[in-house]
């Protein structure tokens, strides 16, 4: 046993210093929305070792990305001083892929769609390395589709052109065929066209376009603060100014245009524009992200805790030094688990030395995090709470049973009451404590004082107490203060009573205690805010 795994170390080390050959991957990130890479490009994403990215890359899915990589803003943002020159991106990559590394390359939209991909390829071809190009959503399809355009349509277009806006107006040789696109092409689609907007419908008049055929400009296609306005060639212009439309936008051009008015479903959504806050404590919270960004509402996402390492490890060290004394161990949570075996592993130990020990688990989800461990509880309570596991470790014989549980610093005391009075010595090993996030809570509050909230909403009392304590406000008085123009939604009465309890006033709460009737509910109350 020991000998193979030192055989395997050598091979594995043999491994890495040999000659690793690196390749780079142009990737396409698509739009901005983090759900519209495709598959592949979201799998060579995950085993970066440096990523280079630009302006239009949605930041998102730098989440992808595994911590230690080296990450390279490019910059490139229209009309701003670039970052980095064209030269120096080219060298970085050459640089970083000859060095053995697996080198990304992320581009906004399609990389070969103004995105100079061919260009940085060729640079890689001329170096003799090793390359692949993934596709990606480009944003001219994106505006469009979340525009409610049909990009063609057979009662109206054949064919579309993409075409760039950026050409200086003043250049005397044009490398856009004026006279061709304007009445050769059904749907034309300008990138980078909004500081050119004016010559750019000026010119399709002048060459025959109809002055009336209509236009839309996108800002933001697919993200959930996008915005669309409509006029035609005539008016445009003057409409992207007076509405301050800046870029990044897309200018569609053409009489697909109309059939906004029917398909306008993306803005057209219930919640869009809303801008709500979601508590991230518990699992819940992602299934209401998902119900209210596919309402159109834009979801500002707080952590409203932060896990740090306890303030002291002696007890849990000293618990760990004696593991053998126990003859159970209680796991009442998944972050219980996760930072006692970190710990374990700390102090040079594995789950082998948990041999002998009863283990049980609160439910399921932590019965299976334990299996990750190696481990399969011997006991979990159908019940997922303290009492639950309680009642189910009254059924053993706990007299003098000597009982770890590892957890944090501070929770209920309902689970080691119930098992100090079966007559069982408990003992707690703080593996972690739940901080209040300072910095979230500063970003929170500056996006509550500048209007930028529109709604909070909690699912349980926690998501409450903790989103008070991480807004750090001196009393009930300036929290109201603070709240005055947010709507508080909640998921049922316990919850609502706790933020009363805190002088909030609660704008909706759902019949029955679901997710999916909160959102309903939430819907409902904006509505009602609309039509009243
Ligand atoms: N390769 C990119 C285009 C890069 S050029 C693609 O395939 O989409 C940059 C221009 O793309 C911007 O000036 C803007 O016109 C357009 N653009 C990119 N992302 C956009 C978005 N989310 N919404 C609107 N326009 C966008």
């Amino acid at each position: 046993m020991q000998a193979n795994s030192q055989l395997i170390l050598s091979i594995d080390n043999n491994v890495t210093t040999s000659t690793k050959k690196g390749k780079a991957y142009l990737i396409g990130a698509g739009p901005g929305d983090p759900g519209l890479i495709t598959v592949r490009g979201q799998e060579i994403l995950k085993k970066t070792e440096v990523l280079i990215y630009d302006y239009l890359a949605g930041e998102r899915l730098l989440d992808l990305v595994p911590e230690g990589a080296e990450l390279i803003y490019a910059g490139k943002m229209g009309g701003v001083k670039h970052t980095h020159t064209q030269e120096e991106i080219n060298e970085m990559l050459v640089d970083r892929v000859r060095a053995g590394k697996i080198v990304v390359r992320l581009k906004g939209g399609d990389p070969f769609i103004f995105g100079r991909g061919g260009e940085e390829l060729e640079e890689l071809v001329k170096a003799g390395l090793d390359y692949e190009a993934v596709p990606g959503v480009t944003s001219a399809s994106a505006a469009a589709t979340f525009a409610g355009v049909p990009i063609t349509h057979r009662d109206c277009t054949s064919s579309v052109a993409f075409i760039t806006g950026h050409e200086r107006p003043d250049k005397n040789e044009t490398a856009i065929a004026w006279d061709k696109i304007s009445t050769g092409v059904g749907t034309l689609v300008f990138y980078m066209g909004i500081k050119n907007l004016p010559s750019i419908t000026a010119n399709l008049i002048k060459h025959g376009r109809d002055p009336k055929t209509p236009v839309a400009v996108v800002r933001w296609a697919s993200m959930p603060f996008q915005r669309s306005v409509v006029g035609n060639l005539e008016t445009i212009a003057d409409i992207v100014k007076e509405e301050g439309i800046k870029p990044p936008a897309l200018t569609i051009v053409g009489d697909v245009v109309n059939y906004r008015k029917k398909l306008d479903w993306y803005e057209g959504r219930p919640l869009f524009g809303k801008r709500i806050v979601v508590t991230r404590t518990r699992e819940q919270a992602s299934e209401l992200v998902s119900l209210l960004s596919e309402n159109g509402a834009y979801c500002l996402e707080h952590a409203t805790i932060s896990i740090h390492p306890p303030d002291s490890w002696q007890k849990t060290d000293e618990a760990i030094a004696n593991l053998q004394q126990f003859d159970w161990i209680l796991f009442t949570s998944i972050n219980a688990i996760h930072h006692f075996f970190k710990r374990l592993r700390k102090k040079g130990r594995d789950c082998r030395d948990l041999h002998g020990i009863a283990i049980a688990a609160i439910g399921r989800v932590t019965a299976d995090i334990l299996l990750e461990y190696g481990i399969s509880a011997d006991l979990v309570p159908t019940s997922f709470t303290g009492e639950g596991l309680a009642a189910a470790m009254s059924d053993q014989e706990l007299a003098n049973k000597k009982i770890l549980i590892p957890r944090a610093l501070k929770a209920r005391k309902v689970l080691e009451e119930k098992l100090s009075a079966s007559g069982g010595h408990v003992v707690i090993a703080p593996v972690y404590q739940n901080v209040p996030p300072v910095y979230e809570g500063t970003v929170l509050r500056e996006e509550i004082k500048k209007g930028e909230v529109d709604m909070v909403t909690f699912t349980s009392s926690s998501t409450v107490t903790n989103f008070v304590s991480m807004l750090n406000v001196s009393n009930n008085e300036e929290l109201q203060d603070l709240l005055k123009d947010v709507k508080i939604a909640v998921i049922g009465p316990v919850t609502a009573k706790t933020a009363l309890s805190f002088g909030m006033t609660i704008a909706t709460q759902p019949e029955s205690f679901t997710i999916a009737d909160m959102v309903d509910s939430i819907v409902d109350c904006f509505r009602t805010v609309v039509s009243g």
